[in-house]
């Protein structure tokens, strides 16, 4: 259950409020907004919820116990007084920016992630990608440079002013990859391992959760709850399309994900045309509309020479698409009063 605390109420009343929830056997979650504190309740007390919920109304700066009926509360929008902002190194995502963040599929080279983050950070991107450890559908494939690309990723990124982010699969790995990026990758594939999102949780750095390939928005919104409830709530989540019956495009790009996910839960969306089409064509059209239906942030895959890249080349715009791009993504952000830099 969530209590809404009157507006202006003393440290002292909250307290009481939380000690009182502690002792009927709840863990609590406190959020102290600007005007409000919301303090998030889970668990099983010991006495009933609705009698529970009947004495903390006794409290005379209790507004409102309010019943979640919905399986997850950290990340419900209900449990915060206003929409998270994840900082992500110096690249807050989820306020009034779009966020852009852009590289290859995998990290490949030196001269390779040079020329992309030199380009992108010009054209406006504030975060740099690559996959140094890489989920594959075959054993065979390409599994990425490991150790070697998370030290290129990093020093590049750092180079040029870009924060980093680059996915992690295995939960002995967490911290090894951890100490190089700034923002963690769970992949599609890896959405409901919940070993991985437990590791993570434990984590301060910040997690960008992939919707799993056939997740429903309560599983997606389950998985962060995985990690938030773990202690870490710096989640962003990232709509990167879903199987559907259509062969033409890789993944069907579910854009309605955006607003419903914003409406169910305080934490940022962002959206990842490359994946969500497969398609470089149709990945400008697609930024474009992500952006006009409030995404926070856009994940593309950009590569010098797409026909050379490792993986994802038909899915990569080059840097001349992705310079192109910028300035429209820009007015369309700006079309609904937001900024993209
Ligand atoms: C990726 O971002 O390169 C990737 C493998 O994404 P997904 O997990 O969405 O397939
Ligand atoms: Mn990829």
């Amino acid at each position: 259950m969530i209590i809404v605390v009157r507006p202006g109420a003393s440290s002292d009343q909250v307290q009481s409020v939380c000690d009182r929830l502690v002792e009927l056997g709840y863990s609590i979650h406190r959020s102290d907004g600007v005007e409000r504190t919301i303090i998030g309740a889970v668990g099983s007390p010991s006495l009933d919820k609705v009698e529970a919920a009947e004495q903390l109304r006794s409290y005379e700066w209790v507004e409102n116990v309010i019943f979640v009926s919905r399986p997850y509360k950290f990340v419900a929008r209900e449990s915060k007084p206003q929409r998270s902002v994840i900082k992500c190194r110096d690249v807050e995502i989820g306020g009034n920016e779009v966020v852009v963040m852009a590289g290859p599929c995998t990290v490949e080279s030196e001269d390779q992630m040079d020329a992309t983050a030199r380009s992108v950070a010009a054209s406006g991107a504030r975060i740099l990608r690559g996959g140094a450890y890489k989920p594959s559908t075959s054993p065979y494939s390409f599994h990425g440079l490991g150790t070697e690309g998370l030290e290129l990723l990093r020093a590049v990124g750092d180079r040029y002013g870009l924060a980093v982010c680059t996915e992690v699969m295995d939960p002995r790995r967490v911290d090894e990859v951890a100490a190089y990026s700034d923002m963690l990758q769970i992949g599609t594939r890896n959405m409901q391992n919940y070993d991985l999102l437990r590791e993570v949780g434990q984590l301060k750095v910040p997690v960008m959760l992939k919707r799993g390939m056939s997740a429903k928005y309560e599983e997606w919104l389950l998985a962060a709850e995985y990690i938030a409830s773990g202690g870490n709530e710096a989640i962003v989540l990232c709509e990167r399309g879903i199987r559907s019956f259509e062969t033409y495009t890789r993944n069907m790009l579910d854009l309605a994900a955006v607003p419903v996910v914003k409406n169910l839960s305080h934490l940022p969306v962002i959206v990842d045309p490359s994946h969500g089409t497969g398609i470089r064509d149709l990945v400008p059209p697609m930024c474009l509309a992500a952006i006009a239906c409030g995404a926070d942030g856009l994940m593309v895959e950009v590569h010098p020479v797409p026909d050379h890249s490792a993986k994802d080349g038909a899915q990569s715009l080059d840097l001349q698409q992705f310079a192109d791009l910028m300035p429209k993504a820009r007015s369309v952000a700006q079309a609904i009063g937001r900024s993209l830099r």
